[in-house]
């Protein structure tokens, strides 16, 4: 990058960096963030890149808002709450509109989820964003993986299928109607990390994940961590009216059951908890290992980049 590396950084970057925790923001070797006292760091880090996570012709001001969403939904994984974020940018141009709609959609998500953009680095290269999120967690509460127990119920937030639907539309494999085209789209572009919910079921689940690689393959990564096994039904999964309006209920369903990029969670509660509102109630843990997904869904793994 050219000595107008700092510029840019000034004028994109610099303005996003404010919050309760952040007591030194952007501009010097490093950002200085503190903890409440019974409080642990959970930070987590996800790269995007075009091609792979995101369309080439992605607006950049959904590149942006998407680059945090979805590492963000990892803290909601674990039920911490934002404290702020880094930001680290390859960029093959410094070009102005790029640069102006990118940072409006990071404005965006800064403010939509409460998570400061504290510091990053900036490099000429490939397209590449990374974006490092860092949350509070009361000591020793975090959900993790491995507490799933036979008994339990496994439950999942929103809707699912959304995103593989709507990517399955930019691929032009079907065309759903024109008053659901927004709404599928929406949810690939700008998920929405369930924050909130996460941090509702600190001290109630016994295990949660997000699904970023589809509810299969999410499901499956409780099931090895617990030691047990996971049985999904899947006419319980909650398909949204955009997905019911779909090629046929058996495609809403595969894209339910496989695909990736809904950054919904999936949970498990013991018996006696109640079902949350917003949420679905979709299996149940037994003894055993693996999953057992109830359809045939051959030739439809998650993602896997190797
Ligand atoms: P250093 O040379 O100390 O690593 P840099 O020149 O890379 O610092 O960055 C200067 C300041 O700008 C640092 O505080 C850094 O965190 C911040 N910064 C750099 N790139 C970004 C970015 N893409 N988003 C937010 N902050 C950034
Ligand atoms: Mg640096």
């Amino acid at each position: 990058m050219p000595s107008s590396e700092f510029s840019l950084i000034s004028r994109y970057f610099s303005s996003l960096g404010r919050g309760s925790a952040v007591d030194l923001s952007v501009g010097d070797d490093c950002a200085l963030l503190h903890l409440e006292s019974g409080e642990q760091l959970a930070t987590s880090i996800d790269t995007l890149l075009p091609g792979v996570h995101f369309p080439e012709d992605a607006f950049p001001e959904d590149i942006g808002f998407r680059a945090v969403a979805v590492a963000v939904s990892d803290l909601a994984a674990m039920g911490a709450r934002p404290l702020g974020m880094t930001l680290a940018l390859t960029l093959p141009e410094a070009d102005d509109f790029w640069l102006n709609t990118f940072s409006q959609g990071l404005a965006e998500a800064v403010s939509a989820f409460g998570i400061p953009l504290v510091g990053g680095d900036t490099t000429r290269g490939p397209l590449t964003i990374s974006v490092q999120v860092m949350g509070a967690l009361p000591e020793g509460k975090a959900l993790l993986r491995d507490g799933a127990q036979p008994g339990d119920r496994v439950c999942v937030t929103g809707f699912l299928g959304d995103a593989a639907g709507a990517l399955a539309f930019l691929n032009d494999q079907w065309q759903p109607p024109a008053e659901h085209a927004e709404y599928l789209l929406s949810r690939f572009y700008r998920p929405t990390p369930r924050l909130e919910l996460g941090r509702s079921l600190l001290g109630k689940a016994t295990a949660a994940i997000d699904i970023s690689d589809g509810l299969l393959a999410d499901a499956g990564h409780i099931a090895a961590a617990s030691g047990s096994k996971i049985e999904l039904e899947p006419t319980l999964l909650p398909l949204s009216e955009a997905l019911n309006s779909g090629p046929s209920t058996e495609q809403a369903m595969k894209w339910a059951m496989t695909g990736g990029d809904d950054y919904e969670l999936c949970f498990t509660l013991p018996a006696e908890q109640t079902v949350p509102e917003g949420c679905t109630l979709i299996g149940r843990v037994t003894d055993g290992e693996g999953v057992d997904c109830g359809m045939d869904i051959a030739g439809s793994p998650g993602y896997r980049h190797f």
